[in-house]
């Protein structure tokens, strides 16, 4: 007989991780089967996000900014350093321990409320039953009456630029190396790519990232896309976009990359590291025994509905192994969901409302609709922007870069995206997404006091500018 579970969840990233917490709060009798091996060969929960993804990745990102500053920024505070110089054994010490922080902190918090986790492989059966492989190799069986399927995604392989660990790497690989690379390519100037591509940047190496499409950041609004790569530019960065690339070849200790450029004409490039980071595919290999009845998409996504289900009794999936953006805190909101709409409460997870964040320097921030996307649809807008460069806040700051863009709809005012490129807009763009998740219009924020001399002042404007009467700056 098999031990019996009220849940068992498969993957413990920031989705299934959160769901078990969430539904052992409730009452429910929960097990997590996880199967991610860190960098010390132990199991580590917390998926991709805590061990090779949004923690190591905002660590490095942390430390390369104090050098970046360092190196060219604190000059104009009048702060200078002779030399300074970066040792990589400890910046990368430094993410490692914060890994291993938050990892072993998913431990306790399961030992808290006393979630049961098995290490290994977990296959869901019919029947609601999950075989676990474990990491040792023995093989045994749990059951439940709901299982949360949250097995997460891996990085997109391009079949001529296979990842060997060492010269092609994936997110994991430019996350631990041990030197500061001369030369480093990037096939994709998507999230991954911006952000560990400015990581290694501004420690020193010359970074030249690969496009393929026509327009950079083809996803964010493109007035704030024009923005930022402005900024990149400036930064060194050098972005190619309509460049296709067809071949990455490893020639002693270097890479040789072909491509061709928006001319259609053969290019060439030569570097000691290239990143692939062409966006990540759902991770089901081993997942599902043949008969369980649960359904991929054409893209190899669990298929589910809006409320996480996937059409198979008592079976649910969550997090980057299902549709919508591959966030973690999307899949930790639908965690929560699962778990409360597993315990007979109301769940409901708004894919609408969920932030995008990218952590370069500056920051690029949104909720909602972009200018391009409500042309598109043929919604009448009216929109909204206020430049950092007249907040007293970024200016004393120094990093009086980038704008805050709203856009709210012509009749109704509801608003129906904030854009920003600027400093810690990580954190402004939340009021944001309060407000737009209470339906709130730009007028609404408008006519909220905001603190004096603040970085939220930006939103403030940008929400006055809606209606021509932002007060800093002419409209
Ligand atoms: P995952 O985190 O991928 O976890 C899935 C877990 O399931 C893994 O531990 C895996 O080993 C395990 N597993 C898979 N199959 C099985 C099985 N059959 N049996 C047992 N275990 C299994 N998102 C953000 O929101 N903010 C960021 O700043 C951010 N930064 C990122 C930086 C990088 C470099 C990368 C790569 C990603 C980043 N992301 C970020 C994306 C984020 O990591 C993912 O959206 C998130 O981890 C998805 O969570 P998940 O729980 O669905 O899956
Ligand atoms: P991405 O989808 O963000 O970007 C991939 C980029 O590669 C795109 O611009 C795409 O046009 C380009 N591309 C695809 N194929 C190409 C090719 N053959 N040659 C050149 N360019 C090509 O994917 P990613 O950067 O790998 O990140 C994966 C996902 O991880 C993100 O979409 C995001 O969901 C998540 N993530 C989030 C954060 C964050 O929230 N800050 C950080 C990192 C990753």
């Amino acid at each position: 007989m098999s031990d019996k579970f009220d849940v068992i969840v498969i993957g413990a990233g920031p989705a299934g991780y959160v769901a078990a917490i969430r539904a052992a709060q409730l009452g429910l009798k929960t097990a997590v089967v996880d199967a991610f091996v860190g960098k010390d060969g132990k199991a580590a929960l917390g998926g991709t996000c805590l061990n090779v993804g949004c923690i190591p990745s905002k660590a490095l990102l942390d430390s390369s900014k104090q050098f970046h500053n360092l190196t060219h920024n604190f000059k104009d505070h009048g702060i200078t350093a002779e030399n300074p110089q970066i040792d990589i054994g400890t910046f990368i010490g430094r993410k490692d321990k914060i890994v291993k922080q938050f990892t072993g902190g998913v431990t306790m918090l399961f030992k808290a409320n006393k979630v049961t986790s098995f290490f290994g492989k977990g296959k869901l059966l019919k029947g609601n039953e999950v075989e676990v492989t474990g990491n040792d190799g023995t093989v045994s069986k749990i059951s439940a009456t709901n299982v949360i399927l949250a097995s997460g995604s891996v990085p997109i392989e391009l079949p001529f630029a296979k990842f060997d660990g060492t010269h092609i790497i994936d997110n994991a690989g430019a996350l631990d190396l041990t030197a500061v690379p001369k030369r480093m390519g990037v096939i994709g100037a998507g999230v991954i790519g911006l952000e560990l591509g400015s990581v290694w940047k501004r420690l020193g190496a010359d970074v030249t990232v690969l496009e393929a499409l026509p327009k950079f950041l083809a996803v964010a609004d493109q007035d704030i896309a024009k923005m930022a790569a402005r900024e990149f530019a400036k930064q060194g960065l050098d972005i190619k976009v309509n460049a296709k690339v067809t071949s990455a070849e490893v020639k002693g200790d270097e890479v040789h990359i072909g491509y061709t450029d928006k001319d259609g004409a053969a290019q060439s490039l030569v570097v000691d590291k290239l990143l692939v980071a062409v966006g990540r595919r759902a991770y089901t290999a081993g997942l599902l025994a043949d008969d369980t009845g649960v359904k991929l998409d054409e893209r190899g996504r669990i298929v589910v509905d809006e409320h996480n289900h996937t059409g198979v009794d008592g079976v649910w999936a969550i997090g980057d192994a299902v549709r919508g953006p591959m966030l973690a805190h999307k899949g930790s909101e639908e965690g929560v969901m699962v778990a409360e709409l597993i315990a007979g409460k109301p769940g409901h997870v708004n894919l609408d409302t969920v932030p995008w964040v990218i952590y370069t320097e500056p920051e690029i921030a949104w909720v909602g609709k972009t200018e391009e996307q409500l042309k598109e649809e043929g919604i009448p807008y009216k929109t909204g922007a206020f430049p950092f460069a007249a907040n007293g806040r970024a200016v004393a700051m120094n990093e009086g870069i980038g704008q805050v863009k709203m856009i709210a709809h012509a009749e109704t005012d509801r608003i129906l995206g904030v854009h920003m490129v600027g400093p810690v807009v990580s954190e402004l763009i939340h009021e944001c997404v309060v407000a737009m998740e209470f339906k709130g219009s730009s007028e609404d924020l408008a006519r909220i006091v905001h603190a004096h001399p603040a970085l939220s002042e930006v939103v403030h404007e940008a929400a006055l500018s809606v209606d021509k009467r932002a007060i800093h700056k002419g409209n």
